[in-house]
């Protein structure tokens, strides 16, 4: 491996919690529904991290814990119970019912297992149940997805059928072009975990070979490796680097030689360089600096020095999962700076002290360092995007160039009208 610095910190954090996970899951399950077991401030987040995606009938709600739940818990379960009760009732094509914990319900001792447990017994046959935590104590905001798929993984029947698997939620459209991919280099059987609808869940077995699109996925890769399958280590599918190793991982494990990937992926990758250019114009010799929140933090660092000719300042990751990254950290540039955790007001203290001309960031942050003069680009929008693959290069690229092209043009007029 190469010489990549690790550094650790721990203190005051600022990241979204994993409820906002909901917010990509309600929407690749649609038939599922997530109840937020939590407090008016959790479902003031789930709406304003959702606000745009509401719509008549919405797949998330909260069972609201009043004050006077945090002494007992037995109106906690009386609301539950409630709330519960209506929405089966009401939504008859909820198939698969989410109990998602909060810090509000882990601080009562809510024991949401023994409960989805009762539920599934009430409701046999109609509806399954189960829970995990998207508390903020614990989580930062895309393991609230880990938690999801873990809860899943024991649903999931055994098989000996030799499959691909990709684990991690990505765009409808980007999982149907990877299919395609991978049918042209030759492998057929290839399923998604989560599945599109929750309760078409994929058999695993010994012969299930996993292959992950997502960087945040520890506790569901331990499970998945519980029940026998074969984890392929590689880099993450972000850019045309990342993505052309990730298929030869694949290509590898189902002994198709080399050369039948790039003969695939030849074209897409000649038209996803051509498409990058003007954006690697705006991205070359800038310097960025990434704030830890979504996990993702080092593929973006690879893609972004590595396609763009970015220099890396620095490199925050909420987690850092060195089996699961191993192959990413291979291709960092020499001495990269990697801090895991995080102390909010230190890092801010190194982004001023550097003056990057680019900062990847959680929402509450932008802001701030948006007045003080400092580019930003709110990490979320990684997670909302269709990003994965050889074809989103250009647009990944384009998340990044376009802040900068936007201060560019600003600059520009400033200068004019000052003239
Ligand atoms: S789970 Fe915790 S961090 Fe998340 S919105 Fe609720 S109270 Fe806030």
């Amino acid at each position: 491996m190469n010489k990549v610095e690790f550094y650790k910190e721990t203190g005051p954090r600022e990241v979204f919690c994993g409820l906002t996970s909901i917010v990509w899951l309600h929407r690749r399950m649609p038939d599922a529904f997530f109840l937020v077991v939590g407090s008016r401030t959790c479902a003031h987040l789930i709406q304003s991290a959702a606000g745009v995606m509401i719509f008549a009938e919405p797949r998330f709600g909260t069972a609201i814990l009043e004050e006077k739940d945090l002494a007992g818990l037995a109106d906690a379960h009386e609301e539950l119970d409630k709330v519960v009760n209506d929405l089966i009732a009401r939504r008859p094509e909820i198939k698969t019912l989410f109990l998602v914990g909060s810090c509000p319900s882990e601080v009562i001792k809510l024991d949401l297992a023994t409960v989805a447990e009762k539920l599934n017994k009430r409701f046999l046959g109609r509806v399954q149940f189960l829970n995990y935590s998207g508390s903020g104590i614990e989580t930062t905001f895309t393991q609230g997805e880990d938690g999801a798929l873990k809860a899943l993984i024991p649903l999931m029947e055994s098989t000996d059928e030799e499959k691909l698997l990709i684990v991690g939620t990505i765009a409808n459209n980007v999982e149907d072009r990877f299919k395609k991919i991978f049918k042209n280099i030759g492998i057929n059987n290839v399923e998604s975990f989560p599945p599109r609808q929750s309760t078409d869940l994929p058999k695993i077995g010994t012969n299930t070979k996993v292959l992950f699109t997502q960087p945040y996925l520890s506790d569901t890769l331990r499970d998945l490796q519980h029940r026998g399958c074969e984890i392929l280590y590689a880099p993450f599918p972000l850019g045309i680097e990342g993505s052309t190793k990730w298929l030869l991982a694949a290509a590898e494990a189902f002994k198709i030689p080399d050369l039948k990937v790039h003969e695939v992926i030849a074209p897409l990758a000649n038209r996803a360089r051509q498409a990058m250019e003007s954006h690697k114009k705006i991205l070359k010799g800038k310097n960025l600096f990434l704030l830890p929140e979504s996990q993702l933090e080092i593929s973006l660092a690879r893609f972004l020095h590595n396609e763009c000719e970015m220099n890396l300042i620095e490199v925050g990751t909420p987690y850092l999962n060195k089996e699961l990254m191993e192959e990413e950290l291979k291709l960092l540039p020499e001495n990269t700076k990697i801090v895991e955790g995080q102390h909010v007001e230190n890092q801010l203290d190194r982004v001023r002290k550097s003056q990057p001309d680019l900062v990847v960031c959680g929402m509450g942050l932008a802001n701030p360092l948006e007045a003080e003069g400092i580019h930003t680009k709110w990490s979320i929008e990684m997670v909302f995007s269709p990003i994965h693959g050889i074809d989103q290069a250009a647009d990944l690229a384009g998340l990044f160039s376009r802040p900068l092209k936007r201060n560019q043009i600003l600059t520009t007029k400033t200068l004019a009208t000052h003239k």
